[in-house]
């Protein structure tokens, strides 16, 4: 973001765009369709030769504040919003990829990006999961037909963190679309451009919308990427910038076609959620290391899962990466004691699924969101059978730890 600080500019970006009235916040514009009375200039809009509002489909005045704001946090080229980081997530496989790519994917990944892969290969792109940690694993995984390289930057729930550099220098090298999905991070934590990623994907339902009240997603293009040697660019978006190419395949093939358009009212609570961004990563991040650090050397706990310990497999690349490791930390207990119950006993952290909520949310991860994929998925992805994730939330630290203590002290 130019010259001022994150929070600094994003608490008065709405106010510098000259808003009627001398508004602070972008207004809600609830109309679905836009009039014109000049019908040449709605044909304009259509053709591309002019910007404006058609149809709430594809965007609307506070929807376009919005993916502004994200493409500047992202310090991206453009950004389109959806109505979930699914959604998102889906259009960019979807409206890039035909039958018959290839695409290689981080093994360690959000369940339900992995239950998207078995539809892509009934459609007939074939998948490769494989170890992304060693950039090594992912460039002996590429073909002839490889397009696309989908990693995450702290995998959810056991918080492997991937060769995201190394990828990014094999990415460029070959020509291969490079996406991460940043939600864990946030803009915030971590800026994937700096590794060289061509798509950022957001679920704004974590920490970017950080109150557990609204679902929403986007898609920023960084602007590295050369659509010109894309060879999936339908003849139809093959037209004026080629930076905004793959961006106007998303947004037609996506948002127009297959109809997963955030709301403005959404778009505008989105908003007002992020402002605080900067502040409750910042805490979250420093309780959920004390509660590492606490949970590390208790006698009850068998593993920590958290990027900011130092014991961490990827402990340096986390360090050098990101700000600080976020707020998801995943605990084994000891073989003899219950994670269901450990739950049970916390006050104050509720049995939630979710992450990147104000409040600390728990859930045992094999019986909830992994039991679809089954024992030897789990497995392969480092998920253990006992396993608790948490998504630690801006309560004060010595409130969670005492909880998380008189917890462990009832087992
Ligand atoms: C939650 C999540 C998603 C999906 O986002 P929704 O907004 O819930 O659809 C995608 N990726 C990661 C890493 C997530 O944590």
């Amino acid at each position: 973001m130019k010259e001022q600080g994150f929070t600094t500019h994003l608490v008065h970006h709405d106010h510098n765009q000259n808003l009627e009235f001398g508004a602070i916040h972008a207004p809600i514009y609830n109309s679905a369709t836009y009039g014109y009375e000049n019908i040449h200039d709605l044909i304009d809009i259509f053709q591309g030769r002019q910007a404006g509002q058609a149809y709430a489909r594809q965007a609307t005045p506070t929807i376009d504040m919005l993916q502004n704001k994200i493409c500047e946090m992202e310090q991206g080229k453009a950004t389109l919003c959806f109505s979930s980081g699914m959604a998102a997530i889906v259009t960019v496989f979807l409206t890039l990829l035909k039958s018959g790519d290839h695409i290689v994917a981080s093994r360690f990944l959000f369940g339900n990006t992995s239950s998207v892969f078995g539809t892509l290969r009934d459609f007939g792109v074939e998948v490769t999961l494989v170890d992304a940690t060693d950039v090594a694993n992912v460039a002996a995984a590429c073909q002839s037909n490889t397009k696309m390289v989908f990693v995450e930057t702290i995998a959810n729930p056991a918080t492997q963190v991937c060769d995201i550099e190394g990828i990014g220098e094999l990415c460029d090298s070959k020509g291969l679309l490079y996406v991460i999905d940043n939600t864990i991070t946030s803009a915030y934590l971590f800026q994937p451009k700096s590794v060289k990623c061509h798509l950022i994907v957001n679920s704004l339902s974590k920490y970017f919308g950080g109150h557990g009240n609204v679902i929403g997603g986007s898609v920023t293009d960084t602007g590295l990427f050369d659509w010109t040697q894309y060879p999936n660019i339908f003849e139809a978006y093959r037209v004026g910038n080629p930076a905004m190419w793959g961006y106007l395949q998303m947004k037609k093939k996506g948002l127009r076609d297959m109809g997963a358009c955030l709301s403005s009212e959404t778009a505008a609570q989105l908003a007002i959620g992020a402002e605080t961004m900067a502040l409750r990563m910042q805490q979250s991040s420093r309780t959920t290391l004390a509660l590492a650090e606490y949970l590390a050397q208790h006698p009850k706990v068998a593993k920590v899962y958290y990027p900011g310990l130092e014991t961490h497999p990827q402990y340096q690349r986390a360090n050098k990466l990101f700000k600080a490791s976020s707020s998801m930390l995943s605990v084994d207990l000891k073989g003899e004691f219950d994670c269901c119950e450990f739950l049970n006993h916390l006050q104050l952290v509720i049995g939630a699924t979710h992450l990147g909520d104000n409040r600390s949310l728990a859930l045992p991860v094999a019986p909830t969101i992994f039991h679809e994929i089954g024992l030897e998925a789990r497995q392969k992805a480092g998920i253990s059978e006992n396993m608790v994730r948490f998504s630690i939330g801006i309560e004060d630290t010595d409130d969670l730890l005492a909880d998380f203590k008189q917890a462990l002290d009832l087992l």
